[in-house]
């Protein structure tokens, strides 16, 4: 908070004092998001490496002076700290030298999200609030929940009817006062900007509220750190609403500015081909359109992004792109993580990792470079979308017909299928 100077709207570029109230511009409306701005003159004599060497926090909190937080003085939830594991296998099957995998969904609620969370549950009480209202497609609410429980706060959650039952089931279990709409992200998002607005709710909505941006930047800040500051070529991300991709840039934004890396990463975003927005406004060099919700992704199936300007530039001003993946190629990405590095993400976790697996096969990534993939959620969350899968990888042994498992034919020759494919690995 100490080094926040004001606040820039994204539409117009005017800008507003550090005290500001409205959390939009109130010449551009609801559309008028709001960047938060830093004395970073000021910031680069605190925030050394020295600092990050010396810092004994290990949660996001160690990242706070970077932030637009206060320190809070009372336990929360540890956010962060999140394992950026170096890939063996699979960098391996992809011919990549330098391919680091950033494991979100070790989070508290198991998701990129509590990064965000954690930082609106901090604004909120240091506002005097003590209801948090959001509406998501999973993730922003089961980590507010969270978040908000461990605070004491109450939360009020929108979420659609298709939002997944292990998500819907952790908003329960945290005790928030979940209502469930009938229809999809568009309605649920409207709703619940009416319940803030008509009962003076604090707001939750990643792309209205400008300082969940400012909690989602420390995964790139923290993947940096890992990397001892190290140059990084290209971080790979998925995409819906544009908040964690914008997140991504800020992050590596702030640490160019105050001196600490000297190159900003090229920014992939990854979408869904069932859900494009931001890849057909970017090829076709225009606004984004609203579009259906066609995927297994329901993380990222966000037919009109809230947040367009932040999530644009920060695949340009990066020198970065946007991407598509399948469905299918989604699917078989969670696989590959799952059985190479031991990974289980779900659908929009793994979708910036099909990403790079598609681009290596068009023979359209470095492979020298060095390369950040962040997997964003848990697979157990969404546990339906891979079912099918379940179903035709495992074996079924009737004991009651053959009771001896050395003489079942099916048996053997799954075990014979298995020391062949071993040999081959090594
Ligand atoms: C929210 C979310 C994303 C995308 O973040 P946006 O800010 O909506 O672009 C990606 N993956 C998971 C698991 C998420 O929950
Ligand atoms: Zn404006």
């Amino acid at each position: 908070m100490k080094y926040v100077t004001s606040y820039q709207c994204t539409l117009c570029n005017q800008t507003f004092p550090k005290d500001f109230e409205e959390m939009t511009c109130p010449s551009c409306g609801e559309k008028g998001i709001l960047d938060v701005l830093y004395d970073y003159k000021a910031m680069k004599e605190t925030v050394t490496k020295e600092y990050f060497k010396t810092c004994k926090e290990p949660s996001i909190l160690r990242y706070a002076p970077m932030m637009s937080i206060e320190l809070p003085k009372y336990e929360t939830l540890q956010v962060g700290n999140t394992p950026l594991y170096k890939s063996k296998r699979l960098a391996e099957q992809l011919g990549l030298t330098s391919l680091y995998i950033k494991d979100e969904g070790v989070n508290p609620t198991a998701s990129l999200k509590d990064r965000a969370s954690l930082v609106a549950c901090l604004k909120a009480i240091e506002k005097g609030q003590d209801t948090i209202c959001c509406s998501s497609t999973g993730n922003a609410a089961s980590s507010l929940a969270g978040n908000a429980a461990k605070l004491g706060l109450q939360s009020v959650i929108f979420v659609p009817e298709r939002a997944p039952l292990g998500k819907l089931t952790q908003l329960v279990m945290y005790g928030s006062n979940v209502i469930k709409v009938a229809g999809d992200y568009k309605a649920t998002f409207k709703a619940s900007k009416k319940a803030i607005d008509d009962y003076q709710l604090y707001n939750r909505n990643a792309a209205i509220n400008p300082h969940l941006v400012e909690g989602k930047k420390t995964v790139a800040i923290e993947i940096s750190e890992q990397l001892d500051f190290r140059p990084i070529d290209y971080v790979f991300v998925s995409v819906g609403d544009g908040c964690t991709i914008a997140g991504v840039y800020k992050g590596f934004y702030d640490l160019f500015q105050i001196g600490i890396i000297d190159k900003i990463p090229k920014i992939i975003g990854v979408q869904s081909d069932g859900c494009d927005p931001f890849y057909q406004a970017y090829i076709n060099n225009e606004p984004l359109k609203e579009q259906e919700e066609n995927t297994i992704a329901d993380s990222i199936a966000v037919g009109i992004p809230r947040n367009p300007v932040k999530g644009m530039n920060a695949v340009k001003k990066s020198n970065g792109f946007y991407m598509t993946v399948s469905d299918q190629e989604i699917l078989d990405a969670i696989e590959t993580l799952g059985a190479l590095e031991g990974i289980f993400s779900e659908p929009a976790g793994a979708t910036a990792t099909a990403g790079i697996i598609k681009l290596v096969e068009e023979n359209a990534l470095p492979k020298d470079a060095t390369i950040a993939v962040i997997v964003t959620g848990n697979g157990l969350k969404d546990l339906n979308s891979v079912a099918s899968k379940v179903e035709e990888k495992t074996l079924l042994f009737n004991p009651n017909i053959d009771s001896d498992i050395q003489e079942n034919p099916t048996i053997q020759g799954f075990i014979a299928q298995l020391k062949h494919r071993n040999k081959r690995q090594k």
